[in-house]
């Protein structure tokens, strides 16, 4: 009997063991033809970002690879690309892994039932979560808000679904269609702003197991306590590869815990991993039940805001890593160089734009969209409405974090900033994270001139703090 041809919409799965969708079609006894849509056109204002971009293109180039040149590759409207695609290849039906995004979810749904009136067999499958967003609501059948009950539900519900093995063969169809190039998408940057990058990361299946292998003998061990320490290893580094779906959560979940089992792992280190895996799910949670947060602040008593819209100077300093507050310039510069920055500097730079320069979190939302290569709608806009204290279970408002005592509590030998602010790097430790209190004598010796070689500080830290609080409390009275 020979096989039919069965379509494998690769989207945000960009890997061959732990695929759902691929093994349906393997079991369906089809033929395989691999296809990658880049459809900007459905994404509207959510069009992929400069870096999430260029990790897309090498991520495509190792898909490739690994699909020995059969992955068909393709941009415009998914819907009208997939029906062609259809009458070129005579494929009776078409797989994929779910996505979440809003407006993912209203594409998919209509090619679905447009392809099913057609005829054609249609299924999705769960590729990417480690619990689907409606599998876990409260007793009385509304979602959660909050974060730790969420995850404790969640947990108790059900062990994360164990990974699916990379499949041993995979046949693949026959067909006349054009296969396109990865090139011809266009997705590296016209600028030549992606060498850190390149430097920085591997991308690809096989690169995201060996990240986690690095990660998972060098750095679990210790993760409670120190993956706030940015100076230090002990963070993943898993979420560009997560973002990309080079990896699954599953895959990372079981894998970890299989590794900390074995390895006499503290089960402080491993459930605190596990639990933060649980953040991206709550995330992705969040975006599926209230949709409108990727724009609109959660909690409505936010709107009228008073943000400061009058000085784009100042938020051009934030981006270029220019604001003379040492570990925020750590941070910036981190992600321009890398296109990716550790979570507790995100939290501090992200406070320093909302509170201290009361700029609106729409304005880092989107330069971490443009520069991230995790760039995640779920995780972007539930982390700028966390940080922002608009979103769900957020840190309160009147929390500003301190970058100063930030930078010395978690970058206590000033690495960090050294690393990626090299204008201070002969800065004793005492005042690292704090040049403007430095007197004359040991500025000179660590040739530095405030104002001239690294900036005075953007703004006065506590002067700025009781501008935030006032502006919070104007909220508060038209609660
Ligand atoms: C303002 C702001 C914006 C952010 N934007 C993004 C984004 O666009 N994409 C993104 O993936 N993460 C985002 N995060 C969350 C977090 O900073 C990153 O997931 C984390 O730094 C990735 O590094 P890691 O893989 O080494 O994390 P690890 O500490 O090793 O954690 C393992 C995994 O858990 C998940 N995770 C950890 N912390 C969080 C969190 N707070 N929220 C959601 N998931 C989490 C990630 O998938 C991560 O890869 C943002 C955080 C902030 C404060």
């Amino acid at each position: 009997m020979t096989q039919k041809n069965a379509i494998v919409w690769f989207r945000q799965d960009l890997r061959l063991a732990d695929n759902p969708a691929l093994n349906a079609a393997l079991d369906a006894g089809h033929a395989v033809i691999p296809v990658y849509i880049l459809d900007d056109e459905n994404a509207a204002e959510w069009k992929l970002g400069g870096a999430t971009r260029w990790w897309l293109h090498q991520s495509l180039t190792s898909l490739q690879d690994d699909l020995r040149e059969h992955l068909i590759i393709r941009q415009g409207d998914a819907a009208s690309v997939i029906q062609a695609l259809i009458e070129d290849t005579g494929a009776v039906a078409v797989y994929w892994n779910r996505c979440y995004e809003p407006w993912r979810i209203k594409r998919d749904e209509a090619i679905k039932s447009g392809l099913k009136d057609n005829g054609i067999d249609v299924e999705s499958f769960d590729g990417s979560m480690l619990w689907e967003p409606w599998q876990v609501l409260k007793d009385d059948e509304t979602p959660y808000r909050v974060f730790t009950p969420y995850y404790r539900k969640g947990c108790a519900k059900s062990e994360p679904r164990k990974p699916l093995d990379r499949p041993d063969r995979i046949t693949y169809g026959d067909h006349d269609a054009v296969m396109g190039h990865v090139d011809d998408l266009a997705l590296m940057p016209d600028i030549q702003w992606y060498d850190g990058m390149a430097a920085f990361w591997d991308v690809g299946e096989d690169a995201a197991h060996k990240r986690l292998q690095d990660f998972l003998e060098g750095g679990l061990k210790g993760y409670k306590d120190d993956r706030n320490r940015p100076d230090m290893e002990n963070v993943s580094r898993m979420s560009p590869y997560l973002r990309h779906g080079e990896i699954s959560p599953n895959q990372v979940w079981h894998i970890a815990k299989e590794y900390a089992a074995a390895n006499n792992i503290p089960d402080k280190d491993i459930d605190h991993y596990c639990s933060e895996l649980g953040w991206r799910e709550f995330s992705y949670y969040l975006l599926f039940h209230f949709p409108k947060i990727t724009w609109d602040n959660l909690q409505d008593k936010f709107d009228d805001f008073p943000w400061d819209e009058s000085d784009s100077e100042e938020l051009k300093r934030w981006q270029d890593g220019q604001t003379g507050i040492p570990i925020v310039d750590a941070g910036m510069r981190q992600l321009y160089e890398t296109g990716w920055m550790h979570n507790r500097v995100r939290m501090i730079v992200g406070s320093l734009l909302v509170k201290n320069l009361l700029i609106h979190w729409h304005k880092g939302e989107e330069w971490f969209w443009d520069t991230l290569v995790d760039a995640d709608l779920a995780s972007n806009s539930a982390s700028w409405q966390w940080v922002a204290g608009s979103g769900a279970d957020a840190a309160p408002y009147f929390r500003i974090f301190n970058p100063l005592l930030q930078g010395e509590k978690f970058d206590p030998n000033g690495d960090y900033v050294r690393r990626y602010v090299p204008e201070l790097k002969d800065m004793p430790k005492e005042f690292i994270h704090k040049p403007w209190e430095a007197g004359p004598l040991i500025l000179q010796s660590a040739g530095v001139k405030l104002g001239e070689d690294y900036p005075e500080p953007i703004v006065d830290l506590k002067e700025s703090r009781e501008r935030a609080l006032d502006a919070l409390q104007s909220t508060k009275q038209s609660d």
